[in-house]
C-alpha cells in the first residue's frame, strides 16, 4: 500500500526499472504550469517555471509583477488615475480590473 501522501492524484506515477531489474513505482511532482495574467489569462513573461533560484528569478519587480501582464498593468494604472481625478467612477470599470484598481488606490 502506498504511503498516505502518495494516494493523492497530485503526484505522477512513474514505473521505473531498477538496476536489479525490479519494476518499482516512483512518485514525482509534475512541473508547475506557467503563470498567467489574472485579467486576460495571457502567459506571463519573465517568470521562471522552476521553483529554484532567488526571488528576482521567480518574479519581476514591476507593479503587480507575477500577477498581471504588462498591458493589463498599464490599463489598471490608467483607470486608477482616471478614478482619482474623477473622470470615471469605480462602477464604470470591469469586475476583474476593479479589484486591482482598488489595490492601487489604497497605496
Ligand atoms: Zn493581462
Amino acid at each position: 500500500m502506498p504511503k498516505p501522501m502518495h494516494r493523492s492524484n497530485s503526484f505522477k506515477r512513474v514505473h521505473v526499472i531498477t538496476s536489479k531489474k525490479r519494476n518499482v513505482l516512483h512518485y514525482r511532482r509534475p512541473a508547475p504550469s506557467s503563470p498567467h495574467c489574472a485579467i486576460c489569462r495571457a502567459e506571463l513573461n519573465g517568470i521562471s517555471r522552476s521553483r529554484h533560484g532567488g526571488k528576482s528569478r521567480r518574479t519581476n519587480s514591476r507593479l503587480f509583477g507575477g500577477v498581471l501582464c504588462a498591458n493589463c498593468t498599464a490599463e489598471v494604472v490608467k483607470l486608477g488615475s482616471r478614478v482619482e481625478r474623477g473622470d470615471m467612477t469605480l462602477g464604470d470599470i470591469g469586475m476583474r480590473q476593479r479589484s486591482y484598481v482598488l489595490q492601487l488606490m489604497s497605496h
